[in-house]
């Protein structure tokens, strides 16, 4: 265990983002618990997390050493309190639903003693709401991880307004551990990230609107003008146009700023159901373009 003390994990929610937290965990040396209420999603997660290790040994990327080593420290329950006994870290990765984050860190608060760090990977969510009431709101914070958890270097450490700073400071070092890139962000909607992902990809519809350039072109300039890997357009069709709106429309209500209204082209192609790669049509057309 390092200077930050954490030792053990448990990450609870093993879908997307919490079966790569916990493999990254693992992988770094923790000893770490996936728990779940599905057991078959957690079946589903550990084997996933197998194939991921493997395919990273055999693309020489992780050495077989540490994958073996990495699996013995992993550890899968259907049970809250047992996946949260002894650990350190708790970090919550279950759907972005306020009511539930906050009644399993409530559960959480109830099985733990001693001085446990809680943490939510909410992407969207106050912090300070989710850790509202419980009984040490020092030591709850935000730790929002980008998918895929093993390949996204960024780790967005989000201090509520009760967060101790020792305790940011514990978990910036643990994210480091990681391997990852933390930056320290106060709890705001859309943090860092999102907030500005998000400005960019709306600007870029209403330019399309517009009529100023074509969606390739618009990218073009990014890419090739900015250096972004991917331009803001292709990059909504990927997330999908109705995750974007969802995230638009919260940001707008409480934000109250223009910059997050969403743009006509985006309700209306949602409303068509063009909603990117995961319906073959954004925009860009999915099914000539792969
Ligand atoms: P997901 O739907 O893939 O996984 C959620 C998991 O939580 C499921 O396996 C489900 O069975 C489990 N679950 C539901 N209720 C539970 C409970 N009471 N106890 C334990 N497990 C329970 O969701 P996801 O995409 O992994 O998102 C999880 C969180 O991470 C959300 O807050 C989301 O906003 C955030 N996030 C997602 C992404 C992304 O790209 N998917 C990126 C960053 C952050």
């Amino acid at each position: 265990m390092s200077d930050h003390g954490i030792g053990r994990v448990a990450v609870i929610g093993a879908g997307t983002m919490g079966h790569g937290i916990a493999q990254v965990c693992a992988l770094a040396g923790h000893e770490t618990v996936l728990q779940d209420v599905d057991p078959e999603q957690l079946e589903r997660a550990l084997a996933r997390i197998g194939d991921t290790l493997d395919k990273g040994v055999r693309l020489g990327k992780v050495e077989a050493a540490s994958r073996d080593a990495a699996w013995k420290r992993l550890s899968g329950t259907a049970e809250l309190s047992e996946a949260v006994e002894k650990t350190d870290l708790v970090i919550e990765a279950v759907p972005e639903v306020i009511e539930l984050k906050r009644r399993i860190f409530r559960e959480v608060a109830e099985a733990v003693s001693g001085e446990v760090i809680l943490a939510s990977n909410t992407s969207s969510l106050s912090v300070t709401r989710i850790g509202a009431g419980l009984p040490a709101p020092g030591r709850f914070l935000g730790l929002h991880f980008f998918n895929p958890v093993h390949i996204m270097a960024l780790v967005e450490v989000v201090h509520g307004d009760d967060t101790d700073a020792a305790v940011v400071d514990r978990c910036l070092a643990f994210a480091k551990g990681l391997g990852k890139e933390p930056i320290v962000v106060a709890d705001s909607p859309g943090f860092a990230s999102s907030r500005l992902g998000v400005v960019l990809g709306l600007e870029a519809m209403r330019m399309v609107e517009a009529g100023v350039a074509s969606p390739a072109d618009i990218d073009k300039a990014m890419v090739l003008g900015y250096r972004h890997p991917m331009g803001p357009l292709r990059l909504t069709d990927l997330v999908g146009l109705d995750v974007r709106l969802g995230i638009a429309r919260y940001l707008h209500e409480t934000l109250k700023s223009e910059a997050f209204r969403p743009p006509a082209i985006l309700e209306r192609m949602v409303a068509e159901g063009r909603l990117g790669t995961k319906t073959g049509k954004g925009f860009y057309d999915w099914d000539t373009e792969r």
